[in-house]
């Protein structure tokens, strides 16, 4: 079975041909194709491989059949000689050539007719078969099922999962997946598979250390011996994790904003052990403890791929203390449409360029939304400045990851990547894993524009170099 292996280093890639798990080699094909493709110069091989799944003892027919032959049985010959492939010739007979069973190979005797232009040639060859073991994809599933006692689930149930991103890094960057046997990509969250009961406990305290977590556990009986007792069972744990992320726009309930002291509209700082909160008019930094959150969880309004650009067109400046101004602003894509009043306390001037929700035509089913009067509901809540246009270059590294996907087009990934380029304190925490053109640049003394200096990789470069495939 292919395990998930966190310290494995050597990384295996599919035959071209038949699919099969194999470590790279120059023609990236399996021992089975390769041999395969030998036939057709039109010799006949001396050697072929043949894949056999020691748990069910069935013979691998490229590309995806798997068949069961009794030894030296016909069945067994005719897969043998079907393995042959051999240019502008037919085999014509074949027998098996005793050999030992435990040497894992098999030889069979063939007749090959040739026809020339001027008469059949008959020819004697010998091949020998290699037997290599491979599992088949039914005895896998099989183990898999059997080996694991306990599956961790970590769900983000939001439309934006950036918290589950970063969760990810930790749990890479402090290996405190260890002892996993299995992991699993899922559409909102990662599985993790234990063969050690233990080891999944040690898993799930190191998540509920670091972020607010919803625990829900249950174990199921697999099976019991009724002779020994002895009992086989399964735990499962579903840890949601808030559906939260770093600059999501969040509208709270009135009862939490009153016990917190802040107006409806936070937005999300970062989601760590306590949730951090900013107020969305005053400049009031608020923190929600992880325990107090499930008590009475919220959810965000708009997730940060729905942040639109405005143009600051007029500020109200009420009296000389104020922190929190009335601000005009219009869409940046529409400057000729009508000008959008807002309370903010970002320190803002007339034709700046901001970031902010836009709360007109909103399609979303939110309690707490709803809860508030229509009339009290802002047009759009201002976010940040928007960072001036300094465009890198091209970016000079890449995110580890527990699984290595096809990430292009990835929001979520992408603005998680930006995160981590805007703040270096969360640089600290997270797989950064820089280019190999990083070294050239550095060599060369040459100057980019990158978010994440050079010099900077360079430090990570020795650090993950030894460790990163
Ligand atoms: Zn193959
Ligand atoms: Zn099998």
């Amino acid at each position: 079975m292919q395990r998930y292996n966190p310290q494995r280093t050597v990384t295996s890639i599919l035959c071209c041909k038949c699919g099969v798990l194999i470590e790279p080699n120059p023609g990236n094909v399996c021992g089975e194709c390769f041999t395969e493709e030998l036939g057709h110069s039109g010799e006949i091989p001396a050697m072929l491989v043949l894949h056999h799944c020691r748990n069910c003892e069935r013979y691998h027919i490229p590309p995806k059949k798997w068949v069961y032959c009794e030894p030296e049985s016909l069945d067994l010959l005719k897969l043998c000689m079907q393995r042959i492939k051999v240019k502008d010739a037919k085999i014509t007979d074949g027998s098996f050539i005793w050999t030992e069973s435990h040497s894992r190979r098999l030889q069979v005797r063939v007749l090959v007719d040739r026809d020339t232009e001027t008469a059949t040639v008959r020819q004697e060859a010998t091949v020998e078969y290699v037997l290599q073991n491979l599992q088949c994809k039914d005895c896998e599933r099989l183990m898999a099922e059997k080996t694991w006692c306990a599956i961790v689930q970590i769900r983000q149930r939001a439309e934006g999962r950036r918290t589950l991103l970063y969760l990810e890094q930790l749990i890479l960057t402090q290996n405190a997946h260890r002892g996993a046997t299995d992991f699993k990509m899922r559409r909102n969250g990662m599985d993790f598979y234990f063969s050690d009961k233990n080891a999944a406990n040690r898993f799930v305290a190191f998540i509920e250390c670091t972020l607010p977590v919803k625990k829900g556990r249950t174990e199921k009986l697999v099976s019991e011996d009724t002779h020994t007792g002895e009992r086989f069972s399964k735990a499962s744990y579903v840890l949601d994790i808030p559906p939260i992320s770093k600059e999501d726009l969040i509208c709270l309930p009135k009862s939490i904003a009153h016990q917190l002291g802040t107006s409806r509209f936070l937005l999300c700082l970062r989601v760590r052990k306590n949730i951090h909160l900013v107020d969305c008019e005053t400049p009031r930094k608020v923190e929600v403890p992880g325990l107090q959150y499930w008590k009475t969880p919220f959810v965000a309004l708009l997730s940060k791929s729905r942040l639109c650009s405005f143009v600051v067109r007029d500020i109200e400046d009420e009296w000389e203390a104020a922190v929190t101004k009335t601000v005009y602003v219009v869409p940046e894509e529409n400057v000729d449409s009508q000008e959008i009043a807002t309370r903010t306390s970002i320190p803002l001037c007339v034709g700046d360029c901001v970031l902010g929700y836009s709360l007109t035509h909103l399609n979303t089913q939110n309690d707490a939304l709803e809860e508030m009067r229509e009339d009290r509901v802002p047009d759009v809540v201002l976010v940040k400045k928007k960072p001036l246009g300094k465009k890198q270059d091209r970016r000079l590294w890449r995110l580890k990851r527990l699984q290595n996907g096809d990430e292009a087009g990835c929001q979520d990934t992408e603005m998680f990547m930006e995160e981590i380029e805007e703040d270096k304190e969360l640089r600290s925490s997270v797989g950064i894993v820089p280019n190999e053109e990083v070294l050239e640049l550095w060599e060369r003394g040459e100057e980019v524009a990158s978010s994440i200096p050079v010099s900077e990789l360079m430090e990570r470069f020795s650090s993950t170099m030894n460790i990163d495939g």
